[in-house]
């Protein structure tokens, strides 16, 4: 038996509770990425599902609450690497491929991991691919709408996701979920 906690907010962000958020993603006054409508997503306070940046600013909001949250490039997808930009041999792609600068890469490794790339610069001999997250070096404008708050079962605290039609996909723990 687990024992009820009487004194445990169900009104308030925090730790181990499965937040539904609504939320706009603006990148240099653009925007870039949005829940989708009445879909907004779900996840699990304080277990880094979310970028670091916007999920400390979430603590002590309450349904219905609203917040716009900036986030500098280390609370998000990090700087720039200047070691993930390199030029590789035009030859070594196949012929047929406009390797037009902003053309997105899923480039497979022996090891059989994609790696995401986008052609910086394109030369006769030479194609610059930059690694580096798309958004990595950017300034996030968060605008966010807390909708539901619930806590999280016994089982997505000991996965540390959500489960459920808008949690995380599962992909490497099914076995432990029949148990
Ligand atoms: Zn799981």
């Amino acid at each position: 038996m687990i024992p009820l906690d009487n004194t445990r907010k169900l009104n308030i962000i925090e730790d181990d509770l499965v937040v539904s958020l609504d939320y706009t993603l603006t990148v240099d006054g653009k925007l870039v990425d949005a829940s989708e409508e009445n879909e907004p997503i779900e996840f699990i306070q304080g277990r880094q599902n979310i970028i670091p940046g916007l999920e400390k600013e979430l603590y002590g909001m309450s349904i219905g609450d609203s917040k716009e949250v900036t986030v500098a490039p280390d609370d998000g997808y990090g700087t720039v690497d200047p070691q993930a930009i390199m030029d590789v041999p035009r030859h070594e792609f196949p012929a047929d491929i406009d390797l037009q600068p902003g053309l997105e890469l899923a480039l497979q490794q022996p090891d059989g991991e994609v790696l995401h790339a986008i052609v910086a610069a394109s030369g006769p001999e030479v194609v610059r691919l930059d690694f580096n997250h798309p958004l990595a070096g950017k300034e996030l404008l968060f605008r966010v709408t807390v909708v539901a708050l619930r806590e999280a079962s016994q089982e997505e605290k000991a996965h540390g996701h959500v489960h459920g039609d808008h949690g995380h996909p599962h992909e490497d723990d099914e076995e432990e979920e029949e148990a």
